[in-house]
């Protein structure tokens, strides 16, 4: 019998008590990581561990909600029994209260390598992992020194919420507005509904928190819904984010932070992955990159246990196995939880220590950031030192960001001629290829010179943006930008102090002012008049006054020129009279057939009368010349009748003539008549307010209305020229309103604000901005279709300017002819003087005495008989012959009168006399 119990005693001794086998217990709720990286730790360890042998023993943790525990239970029971010295796990949170509980009876050391925020001071409890208020401490400085100012969170589910409410806490404490959003209520999968919700909100920083096995997922409907645009900032708290393929959001230009406590860079990672990962043929290389923290802490555990297990001897490791239901416990079990809690080991998540409650809450991370070469470092985080940032991420933002090359671009614009249209084409385009236009060619330009891709949207209801009055957010393109719904916006796009405010724009690429477009005014009917229309009335009057002032010339000059005396009778050699064709009738009439150009039969003969005759008709030849040209010119103008002329008259005139007047509903035109305080725009405004039917939602509208109707519309002078070359019966009127400019729209504070107004400068200086306007105003779609059919020129009255060198010509030819009359005259006198005798002073006398007898157009011819002694027997004579004159008065024939009182024809001969008389009875006969 003795022996029998000896012989059982040694084989149970072999067999089942294997003083150098460390049972080591694990639960792992199945993650295939940590059961690999359990088992692996355990067979490196056992390398080290002279003679003792650590012995993995994994069971499965019930999964079943309410019999989890129980099962769990059960299965730690059986761990128990065998023998075990430490247990990892459980994994699930529901298991864990109840292992842990267990492990505290029995006095095993309990090891957790995963987050548990709810863990709770218990003797048995080591947990690797860093401890979760340190974490929020972490989050915090590293929120901090990304200086952001409202953010929103987006947690995966109550765990990751409890574990940032000290995170809230703090930032809030700091003036930071935190937002909370839950990923994924209902566990669907879907987070685009929330995610959509957050971008709609206008935040643009985000902290993730969610677990690894969700986060891809995160971050591609993320990407799906445009939370992934360079206007993004991401905090990704899970240790493990850089252990996940990146790539597809490595280009997206989001500013994606990350931590990570485990560095897959350095050596010792990489020698431990490598030999981890060996057999695993999906994890070919960089291996170090797949190693999870969870895996890195359960081998780092692993290595500390093995290190306390050298230090303790075999015997106190003899642990036996314990029953459950026994009270019994190991005895040496705290010893070893307090040897590994007061030792450190630099492991694979760096140095190891834990604080008496047996957290990790001294540890070190490392800060990234998710760029296009890779995941840099930036900074590390350390619990003691904290946040240390090696490279400022804001100045790599900007040096990155600002550089325009290989960036995509979302371009918004609006169907808008001719900025943006579509292509007339019978081929099926796709993309940007759909587009034409002003717009879509200076994109193009700019895309060319700064390198950067684009991709246009388009704005179907064509609102370039306003500002709600009482929600203050922004509509149409501007609202776009801010949403990032897009990155860049062209269009007829002006730049308003407001619009200034919400966005940025680069320099002007055209400039433009507010006009009035409506249709061009009708043509006059004829007036009665219009004969006179080619001179001005001064001009008229002094035409008239020529005509007088030359026909009394004439006159005079008629009856001082000496040729101008002829002799009635070129028979009768020595005539005694001299008749005169310038009467004042003749003068008049003469002008007069000059004037009109028909000519009469009196014929100048004196040097002076034909002078003076001579600038008439040239003054006449000008005159008519020009007043038949300027004629041509009224007859082939359309005498417009103009409603209005400017914003003043159109107002003024508006009831009157029933104008209606608006602009586009919400563009730049009415907000500047909102905004301007001069009473007229005012009162326009208020007009506006009240006539919406007068406001179209588009250019195009406008325009139609102007066209059709008695429609005056504002309009900004680019797109009025462009209409006016395409709708010939539309004209602009009045001058320009303001003076501004269109500009391509981006987000505030873009960095590439900068660059995009150089560029566009550098078009504006080569010509080409000028080339594009011709291109699309001009020659494309119509353009310059008004020009062809010749603007007339407005024919004006001439006024006396126009013709004020022909009148000085005939007020000097006049002079001239006055100046001649007089030498002829003073040489006529001097030969009768010398030829009768009478003295030059006498000769004179009697002479100018016949040429101021207005009244006769008859002088007698001076004779010697003339002299003052021929004058005295001639005087006698004349008083016997007396009576016979009387009857004789006015022989004169044509209508020459001779004068009756004193007249000189009293000294003539009888028979003169008497053959006068009977030409003139003929002359009257005829008559
Ligand atoms: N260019 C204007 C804007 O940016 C639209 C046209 C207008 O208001 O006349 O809103």
């Amino acid at each position: 019998m003795f022996y029998r119990k000896l012989l059982f005693l040694l084989v149970y001794i072999v067999c089942v008590v294997r003083p150098n086998d460390i049972n080591i217990g694990g639960m792992f709720g199945g993650n295939e990581d940590n059961e690999k990286a359990f088992t692996y730790a355990i067979e490196q360890a056992n390398r080290n561990l002279e003679g003792k042998n650590m012995k993995a023993l994994i069971e499965k943790e019930s999964f079943e909600n309410a019999q989890g525990p129980f099962n769990s239970m059960m299965k730690m029971c059986q761990l128990l029994n065998e023998g075990i010295v430490a247990m990892f796990g459980p994994k699930l949170q529901e298991n864990i209260d109840i292992i842990q509980a267990m492990c505290d009876e029995k006095e095993i050391p309990h090891i957790l390598t995963w987050k548990n925020y709810r863990s709770i001071r218990t003797g048995s409890i080591l947990n690797f992992y860093p401890h979760p208020p340190m974490l929020s401490k972490a989050y915090t400085d590293i929120i901090l020194s990304l200086e952001w100012k409202t953010f929103t969170i987006l947690y995966e589910d109550d765990e990751s919420f409890l574990s940032l409410i000290e995170v809230i806490r703090e930032l809030e404490a700091n003036n930071i507005i935190v937002n909370v959003r839950q990923l994924d209520k209902y566990q669907t999968g879907n987070y685009r509904p929330i995610l959509k919700e957050v971008k709609s909100s206008g935040q643009t920083y985000f902290l993730i928190d969610c677990r690894i096995e969700h986060l891809p997922e995160v971050l591609l409907q993320m990407q799906q819904v445009g939370l992934m645009t360079g206007d993004y900032k991401l905090f990704i708290t899970n240790l493990d984010t850089h252990t996940e393929d990146l790539t597809p959001f490595q280009y997206s230009e989001t500013n994606i932070t990350g931590i990570r406590i485990v560095n897959p860079d350095s050596e010792y990672v990489q020698k431990i992955s490598s030999e981890m990962y060996a057999e695993d043929k999906s994890i070919m290389f960089m291996q170090s990159w797949k190693l999870k923290t969870e895996s890195a802490l359960i081998i780092d555990a692993v290595n500390m246990l093995s290190k306390a297990f050298m230090e303790i001897n075999e015997e106190s490791l003899a642990i036996g196995n314990i029953q459950c239901n026994s009270t019994e416990s190991w005895a040496f079990g705290y010893s070893l939880i307090n040897l590994v809690k007061t030792s450190t080991y630099n492991g694979l998540t760096g140095l190891i220590n834990f604080n008496h409650e047996g957290f990790r809450s001294d540890f070190s991370l490392e800060i990234y950031e998710l760029k296009e070469g890779g995941i840099p470092m930036i900074g590390t985080w350390n619990a003691s030192s904290g946040i240390n940032i090696t490279r400022q991420g804001k100045i790599v933002d900007e040096d990155n960001l600002s550089s325009l090359h290989n960036r995509t671009f979302i371009v918004i614009t609006a169907l808008t001629d001719p900025y943006g249209m579509l292509k007339e084409t019978h081929e099926v385009l796709v993309g940007n290829d759909r587009f034409e236009g002003y717009g879509i060619e200076l994109i193009h330009q700019l895309s060319l010179m700064e390198g950067f891709n684009y991709t246009f949207i388009i704005r179907e209801d064509k609102k370039n943006g306003k500002q709600d009055e009482l929600t203050g957010k922004w509509s149409g393109m501007i609202g776009d930008l801010i949403e990032h719904r897009a990155d860049l916006a062209i269009t007829d796009l002006t730049i308003t102090s407001d619009r200034a405010e919400a966005v940025d724009f680069t320099t002007p690429f055209m400039n433009l002012g507010i006009s009035i477009l409506f249709r061009k005014p009708g043509k006059a009917p004829p007036s009665f008049f219009s004969f006179a229309d080619p001179f001005a009335i001064e001009t008229w009057a002094a035409l008239a006054m020529a005509y007088f002032v030359v026909s009394i010339s004439l006159y005079a000059m008629g009856r001082l020129s000496v040729d101008e005396w002829t002799n009635p009778y070129p028979c009768i050699e020595e005539p005694e009279y001299l008749i005169n064709q310038w009467s004042f009738a003749n003068s008049f009439w003469f002008a007069t057939g000059g004037l009109m150009q028909q000519g009469s039969e009196i014929a100048p003969i004196g040097l002076s009368t034909r002078m003076t005759a001579g600038v008439w008709w040239f003054f006449i030849l000008i005159m008519v010349s020009s007043y038949t040209a300027n004629l041509a010119a009224f007859l082939a103008t359309e005498n417009p009748i103009n409603l209005f002329t400017d914003v003043a008259s159109l107002v003024e005139n508006a009831e009157k003539f029933k104008i209606r007047y608006g602009s586009k509903s919400g563009g730049a035109t009415e907000i500047f008549f909102r905004e301007s305080t001069n009473p007229l725009y005012k009162k326009i405004y208020q007009h506006m307010k009240e006539h919406s039917e007068d406001m179209p939602l588009e250019n195009n509208y406008g325009v139609d209305l102007a066209e059709k109707e008695q429609y005056a519309f504002f309009m900004e002078s680019t797109s009025i020229n462009y209409v006016t070359q395409r709708h010939c019966d539309l004209q602009m009127y009045g001058n320009l309103l303001d003076d501004k400019g269109y500009g391509i729209a981006m987000r505030k504070n873009s960095p590439y604000r900068q660059q995009l107004s150089t560029a566009i400068l550098k078009l504006q200086a080569s010509g080409e901005l000028d080339n594009l306007r011709r291109k699309w105003w001009e020659e494309r779609r119509g353009g310059g279709q008004c020009e062809s059919e010749g603007e007339s020129a407005d024919a004006t009255p001439l006024g006396l300017q126009n013709v004020e060198g022909v009148f000085y010509v005939t007020i000097y030819g006049a002079i001239c002819a006055v100046f001649i009359v007089m030498i002829e005259h003073l040489i006529y006198v001097i030969k009768v003087s010398r030829k009768t005798k009478i003295s030059f002073k006498e000769t004179f006398k009697l002479e100018l005495k016949s040429y101021l007898n207005f009244e006769s157009n008859v002088k007698p011819v001076l004779s010697r008989e003339d002299s003052k002694e021929g004058s005295k027997s001639k005087s006698e004579e004349e008083g016997k012959s007396e009576k016979s004159t009387k009857s004789e008065k006015n022989p004169v024939p044509y209508g020459f009168n001779i004068p009756s009182k004193e007249s000189p024809t009293k000294s003539n001969s009888n028979s003169t006399s008497k053959l006068f008389k009977s030409k003139n009875e003929n002359s009257s006969h005829s008559s």
